[in-house]
């Protein structure tokens, strides 16, 4: 292990409260979706942990099925963590999830508490840890009651494996009946974690209303809808791109002459703020302070450093919102 942390690393990055909890979060997160798995290279994963937390990245988000592999990212990280990263745990928000495939049989997704408790167990092992801080369900499920998908997290939580829970891609009225019958049980839901982005509006039509209004956290992924917000795609698809690689989310398909016609206006703009299309997509998202962290990918070291950069301008005139506006819609 000769990795050690940057003394000044608290220094440059905010801390935003999560909701009305007693925890903060860095307003950038780093997500291991995509770039952590077996498939990719552990030193690029392990460059990129390193130079986040020196970066005062404290928060770092992972889930079951990441990968491929589904579940290496986790191992990657439990190896990481332990080789790089011992002592400290306790300077670490880490949170994982379930709710998409994981196993075979009828207990292998979605919202059962026999799911969730074995899936918390299985990623406690591949990382190699007690606890995680925020345990997620993942996605909601059409047929197992809420009622029973809460009182797991409670569950988790009175176990002492997770300490925190929240819930991710629930639409605005499931995400408040989920947040009352968590304060119920007498676990409040700590956070929510919805796509959204210049691309992915959906959220402003309510769910941010209820967070806002119930004080929960929201934490967005895909902020750059996964690369498309930034110059990369400008000039024809890179090779070692997401949308080129067979194991990629991002469909090529996305990328239309549409899309390609905003995301150069928006490059335009983004420049004449003296910002990167990234950083101006990431600023745009933290202007709301509803937002207590926003939840990004990186393949690249560079890219981080670049979109760290977007805290140094978070403010737009009006006259910017209108023209993003403008070129959206
Ligand atoms: P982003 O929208 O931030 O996309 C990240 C990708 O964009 C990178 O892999 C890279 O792509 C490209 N990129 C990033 N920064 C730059 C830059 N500065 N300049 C140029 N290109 C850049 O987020 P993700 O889609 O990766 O999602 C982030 C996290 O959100 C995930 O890791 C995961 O933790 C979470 N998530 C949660 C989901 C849920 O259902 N709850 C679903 C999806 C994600 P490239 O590989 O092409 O270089």
């Amino acid at each position: 292990m000769n990795y050690r942390p940057a003394p000044s690393r608290y220094d440059k990055m905010t801390y935003r409260r999560c909701g009305k909890s007693g925890l903060k979060l860095p307003a950038l997160s780093l997500g291991l979706w995509h770039n952590f798995g077996h498939v990719d290279v552990l030193e690029n994963s392990r460059k990129l942990l390193q130079l986040a937390f020196d970066a005062g990245i404290t928060h770092f988000d992972l889930a079951n099925n990441y990968g491929p592999p589904p579940g290496s990212a986790e191992e990657n990280f439990g190896k990481i963590l332990r080789e790089d990263f011992s002592g400290f745990r306790d300077q670490m928000v880490i949170s994982t999830k379930a709710g998409y495939y994981m196993w075979e049989g009828p207990y292998g997704e979605w919202g059962s508490k026999k799911y969730l408790v074995s899936s918390l167990d299985q990623s406690l092992q591949r990382m190699g840890l007690d606890y995680v801080d925020i345990f997620y369900h993942h996605r909601p499920d059409p047929d197992t009651p809420l009622e029973e998908t809460m009182a797991a997290l409670d569950h988790i939580v009175r176990q002492g494996k997770a300490l925190y829970v929240g819930i991710s891609n629930y639409q605005a009225d499931d995400a408040a009946k989920a947040i009352s019958i968590l304060r119920d049980l007498g676990t409040p839901c700590l956070i929510h974690q919805p796509k959204y982005s210049m691309f992915e509006r959906w959220v402003e039509g309510g769910l941010l209303d209820v967070l806002g209004n119930e004080g929960v956290g929201c934490i967005p992924f895909s902020p750059l809808a996964q690369g498309m917000l930034t110059d990369k795609y400008l000039h024809g698809v890179p090779e070692d791109s997401r949308a080129a690689k067979s194991h990629g989310f991002l469909q090529k398909s996305a990328i239309t002459e549409e899309t390609l016609s905003k995301i150069k206006q928006l490059n335009e703009l983004a420049a004449i703020r003296g910002q990167s299309l990234a950083q101006m997509a990431l600023s745009w998202l933290l202007k709301d302070d509803r937002i207590t962290s926003v939840l990004i990918g990186a393949s690249k070291t560079t890219q981080l450093e670049d979109s760290l950069k977007c805290l140094d301008n978070l403010s737009f005139s009006n006259e910017e919102l209108s023209k993003i506006e403008g070129i959206l819609t």
